[in-house]
């Protein structure tokens, strides 16, 4: 059982900043994800967590005690690791008992426990096999038992499943959930893949340039973006954003974008010039009515829905509509906005503006 705390945690390497400042919570038993783009520091995030990075600045805290400077072994996290390192020259069973060996425990022990996590991951059946002939799954279930075996407070896991092709990927990710709901372990999973994030967590930190821009919910992170880049990053085709230049006043429930006004929610906070209206592709619909208006630019069927690109006066715009709908390239149709889940931004920080939707979210960095 463990929480983790982390605390102004900031790396830097030479000169170079991999973290900055950060902060965030794991409870205990979370499935958390580290999500962000290629080289955002989510790894040295990780690898701070399990001590094989030490914090240039800044406490991590595991079940309320100091962390920060202890050396891994001191640290009872298992580290999983993308290309798991296991001994392709001895069986299944030898590469699960190996850890339990080396701390020295008794052999019938050993047995007992090597048996109980065969059963979790269900590769009762192959503990004779040598590892060098295993499928994939087969292994990645091994490097987890590896993990599991030692009875770590916690698991730290970078991109686990990035070896694997997309069908295998989706089995071992809900495998993987499954287990963790079994086992009730903390983990810390590192991803780019925003999909995965939004799939398997119970939370999510968003990393971007070595700064958290959110930590929250899944849902939390899709409805309620503290910024652009969560907004950008999060959703697929992801928040269109119209540009525009004006003003909102506090308490304000409209906003006129290029002499329309639109519905948003109940603003807390009052802003002027260069903004930015946030609005999901899923929260847009076509209608013959309405005075904003669009020119279908094209249309891409999906099955059930189908995404139309529009060209507005604020720009190109996505629209999330039944398959059904029908929209002719080059025609002009009215668009309207589900108002009350729009977000407005600063465009000059990012940042959302603060309203009645997004009310509590905290923004980092
Ligand atoms: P990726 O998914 O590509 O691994 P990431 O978000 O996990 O990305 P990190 O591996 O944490 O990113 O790296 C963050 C930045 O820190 C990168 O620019 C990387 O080159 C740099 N970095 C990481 N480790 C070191 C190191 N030991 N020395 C110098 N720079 C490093």
């Amino acid at each position: 059982m463990a929480q983790i705390i982390i605390k102004n945690v900031r790396k830097e390497f030479g000169d170079f900043t991999a973290v900055k400042e950060s902060s965030f919570t794991i409870e205990d038993g979370e499935f958390f994800m580290l999500l962000g783009p290629s080289g955002c520091g989510k790894t040295t995030t990780l690898r701070m967590i399990a001590g094989l990075e030490l914090p240039t600045s800044g406490e991590i805290y595991l079940d309320g005690e100091e962390i920060s400077q202890r050396p891994p072994s001191q640290r009872d996290i298992a580290f999983v690791f993308q290309m798991f390192a296991l001994y392709p020259h001895m069986n299944v069973y030898k590469n699960l008992s190996y850890p339990l060996v080396s701390q020295g425990m008794a052999r019938a022990a050993v047995r007992a426990k090597v048996d109980e996590v065969a059963q979790i991951l269900g590769i009762e059946n192959i503990l004779k096999k040598p590892v060098g002939g295993l499928s994939g799954g087969d292994r990645q279930r091994v490097a987890l038992g590896r993990a599991i075996v030692r009875d770590p407070k916690a698991f730290m896991m970078d991109e686990p499943l990035g070896a694997l092709d997309a069908e295998f990927r989706e089995r071992m990710a809900e495998e993987l959930r499954a287990l963790h709901d079994r086992m009730g372990a903390t983990t810390v999973y590192v991803t780019h893949d925003q999909l995965e994030a939004m799939q398997m967590g119970d939370k999510i930190v968003v990393m971007n340039n070595a700064v958290v821009e959110q930590f929250g919910t899944p849902q939390e992170i899709y409805d309620k973006p503290a910024t652009m880049f969560v907004a950008d990053f999060i959703g697929s085709p992801s928040m269109n954003f119209l540009p525009f230049e004006g003003a909102v006043a506090e308490g304000a429930q409209t906003v006129d974008l290029t002499g329309n006004s639109l519905s948003v929610p109940r603003q807390k906070q009052g802003a002027s010039g260069k903004l930015v209206f946030g609005v999901r592709p899923e929260h847009v619909s076509l209608s013959d009515s309405g005075n904003y208006r669009g020119e279908v630019l094209a249309s891409e069927y999906l099955g059930t829905t189908q995404i139309i690109t529009l060209d507005t006066a604020n720009g190109e715009l996505k629209a999330r509509v039944p398959a059904s709908q029908t929209a002719t390239v080059g025609e002009t149709v009215g668009l309207s906005f589900q108002g009350d889940v729009v977000t407005l931004f600063d465009a000059a920080t990012g940042r959302a503006l603060r309203s009645e939707l997004n009310e509590g979210i905290v923004a980092h960095g």
